[in-house]
């Protein structure tokens, strides 16, 4: 099942144009990397499809919304700077961005102790977020994301600042995750892409150069010998 459609996406700056018309779908329960080097326009790609920023022209279809529905409710997403209140516990921080996300007291507070076993925050939870590592920062950030029960959550680049402790940590919660939920997941390290995603769009300069499962990008740049991991 298609859960979000892409067609004829492009995005300019002023007068530079920087998404240059991009067509493609995303399945349900899959894991979908975005994969590109620094300034190949993936946060621009995720901003649009969340709705934080508009389209220049082209349309974004999601199943599953009513005409006038608000389809925010559908995903969920983690930035590439995510801000904490690091005087908050994990606890806290969660069950506060429960009830801006409209949940009511009781459902935040079912929702809190579900994803805290879920990124594995648990033990921490009674701790300032200014204490937890980078790895559970971001596994909070990602539960936060998750707050609201979205079918599709896209995560900008959630483990490229992170330690390999922190950044095997996530990337094993992203391997729980996509059995229940759709991630988009933006990375410029193949690496990562490889590890637990199914499917990839490879992006450079605004369009998609490649795109297809794993196995497909790997049989076609196997002979050509072609270094996709950027830095
Ligand atoms: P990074 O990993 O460095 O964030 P990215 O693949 O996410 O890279 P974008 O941040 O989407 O890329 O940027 C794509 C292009 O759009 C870049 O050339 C960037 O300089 C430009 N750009 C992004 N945001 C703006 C903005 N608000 N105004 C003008 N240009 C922008």
């Amino acid at each position: 099942m298609v859960v979000v459609k892409v067609k004829g996406l492009k995005k300019s700056y002023q007068k530079h144009e920087v998404i240059k018309g991009l067509d493609f779908e995303i399945r349900k329960e899959k894991c979908i990397a975005l994969l590109g080097a620094n300034g190949a326009g993936k946060t621009t790609i995720l901003q649009m499809l969340s709705g934080l920023i508009k389209v220049s022209s082209g349309n974004i279809s999601f199943t599953g919304i009513e005409e006038g529905e608000d389809f925010r409710k559908l995903i969920g997403y983690l930035p590439q700077h995510p801000v904490f209140y690091e005087w908050m516990t994990g606890r806290e921080f969660l069950e506060y961005a429960g009830k801006i996300a409209g949940l009511s007291k009781q459902d935040s507070k079912v929702r809190t102790e579900e994803l805290l076993e879920l990124v594995g925050i648990m033990e921490a939870k009674n701790r300032r977020i200014g204490k937890y590592s980078g790895g559970m920062k971001q596994r909070l950030g990602i539960a936060q994301a998750l707050i609201h029960r979205p079918q599709l959550v896209m995560l900008d680049e959630p483990v490229s600042a992170l330690d390999p402790f922190g950044r095997r940590e996530v990337l094993e919660l992203l391997e729980r995750l996509k059995k229940t939920t759709t991630i988009l997941f933006s990375t410029h390290i193949l690496n990562d892409a490889e590890e637990v995603c199914d499917e990839i769009l490879f992006l450079h300069n605004g369009r998609l150069v490649e795109s297809g499962t794993m196995e497909q990008l790997r049989d076609k740049h196997q002979q050509a010998k072609i270094d996709l991991v950027f830095k």
